[in-house]
């Protein structure tokens, strides 16, 4: 025995520096993962841009915990106060600005510390950070936040080049519909998820951002995302060494989560304990998404023709422009029945037994969030990655339907209606979800899919 004691002494407790993009669907996931190495006996240094840092500080609630469990720091995006923080200028920039404020931390760190850090989970999107990890000799995992059948789709980026279906800089020139593997999405290659943004320039930002990353990852020691093998079987075999190790839901969990960029509403729990079971219509769209006026109208008219109750996340920015306005009188028409609010645990929301379905932006967290709760979507995808998500509710796992839009480009109050009614009414749908719920409650399970990598890394991690 003593002389296990002295081998766990010389070997230190293990200390992962996890480092996620300054994005919020980007930020949560890490942080889950993080509470799930800190449960298993890892001290975490959590390592945010100073701009995220500040917002999740000011987020917390007052009698938060959560410093005790996990390190909250932060260094410099290299953008300075008040600089434009736009996806592009956040690709272009980090790279560059954040890798030596990175390695003198790590230095810090291990100088003044006797729990050296013993790894690094770097963010896909953070690759560069895997190449700090490399330089200084320490492991490295890379996290890839989103689905494998799109981290497929960079794999196989020099062969879309060679055979002519997309240039260098990702812009399609042929327009087909292609299909990596049995069993995934089918998508239009002219709607590839960077062929969302606005303007060619930012197009080929992002494409370059996450081509370039994906190369950096390729051989780092450990390739690790939030999804799980049963789901998405087929685009594992073309993803050489990516571990699935999700549904990552340490909020759902009881724990006190750290990574909201926003003040938590968890009165709405309380509320949705007053509703009827299986009755309320959940709708959220993630943390980017933005609605302009006339559609953000038509969506609270749309909700309010269900005459069912509903819980709506109105985030401060979610209409463009100006602060959201609600039609006349709606917020009075809809007062008992109705609840508009800023962030919710979503977790816990999606969780309790009152929610029917899930009216979604089909985020790649909020997807797999829907998917453990065995929640219906109905499926309202605006951009990225967003429309290959929701081929998979719809097209692959039938576990929801699409909200289409009218000619002018609108998702109609008569549309939002049926297809509540629709999806509300279809008992093979509700069958299906209910089957992924438990699909995903095993592959997280003891003997599971997804416990079995998680598990494989952290007794890699640890030095085992
Ligand atoms: N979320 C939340 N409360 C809300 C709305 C969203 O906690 O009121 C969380 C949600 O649970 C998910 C994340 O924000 O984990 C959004 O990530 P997603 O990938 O779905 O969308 P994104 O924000 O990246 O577009």
């Amino acid at each position: 025995r003593g002389r296990m004691v002295e081998m766990a002494e010389a070997m230190g407790t293990p200390h992962a520096l996890a480092i996620p993009f300054p994005a919020q669907g980007h930020v949560i996931p890490l942080m889950e993962l993080s509470h799930c190495l800190a449960e298993r006996g890892f001290k975490i240094t959590f390592v945010n841009t100073e701009f995220i840092h500040e917002r999740l500080i000011k987020a917390l609630p007052e009698d938060s915990n959560i410093k005790n469990q996990i390190h909250l720091v932060s260094i410099p995006d290299g953008l300075g106060p008040g600089g434009d923080r736009s996806l592009r200028k956040l690709c272009e920039c980090i790279p560059s600005a954040m890798p030596s404020d990175l390695e003198e931390l790590i230095a810090k760190i291990n100088e003044s510390s006797k729990d050296k850090i013993t790894c690094i989970i770097a963010d896909e999107y953070m690759g560069w950070a895997v190449k700090v990890a490399k330089k200084m000799g320490i492991p490295q995992a890379a996290f890839w936040p989103a689905n494998a059948c799109l981290r497929a789709l960079l794999v196989l980026i020099p062969q879309l080049i060679e055979e002519g279906i997309i240039d260098a800089n990702g812009i399609t020139r042929k327009q087909e519909m292609i299909q990596l593997s049995s069993n995934l999405p089918v998508f239009d290659t002219t709607q590839l998820p960077w062929h969302c943004f606005d303007g060619l320039v930012m197009q080929q930002t992002v494409f370059h951002h996450l081509f370039t990353n994906n190369q950096v990852v390729k051989d780092t020691d450990w390739l690790l995302c939030n999804s799980f093998y049963e789901i998405e079987s087929s685009a594992y075999p073309l993803n050489p060494n990516l571990l699935p190790i999700g549904p990552l839901l340490a909020g759902s969990r009881q724990r006190e989560l750290a990574g909201n960029f926003w003040p938590e509403d968890s009165t709405c729990l309380s509320w949705l304990n007053q509703q009827p079971s299986c009755s309320v219509i959940y709708v959220a769209f993630g943390s980017f998404t933005v609605l302009d006026q006339t559609q953000f109208h038509e969506l609270a008219l749309g909700l309010e023709l269900t005459g069912l109750p509903f819980l709506w996340v109105v985030r401060p920015d979610l209409t463009a422009g100006q602060a959201a306005t609600y039609p006349d009188g709606f917020q009075a028409r809809v007062a008992a029945r109705g609840r508009m609010g800023g962030w919710v645990p979503q977790q816990k929301v999606l969780a309790h037994p009152s929610i029917a379905c899930f009216l979604t932006h089909c985020g790649w967290n909020s997807t797999m969030e829907g998917l453990s709760t065995g929640v219906p979507f109905l499926c309202w995808p605006y951009f990225a990655d967003q429309f290959l998500n929701q081929a998979y509710i719809y097209d692959v796992w039938k576990v929801g339907l699409q909200l289409n839009s009218d000619d002018n480009g609108i998702i109609s109050k008569e549309e939002i209606k049926k297809k509540v009614e629709a999806v509300l009414g279809d008992e093979k749908i509700r069958t299906r979800a209910l089957a992924l719920k438990e699909m995903a409650k095993n592959s997280v399970s003891e003997g599971g899919s997804s416990m079995k990598n998680l598990n494989d890394f952290v007794e890699a991690m640890k030095g085992k």
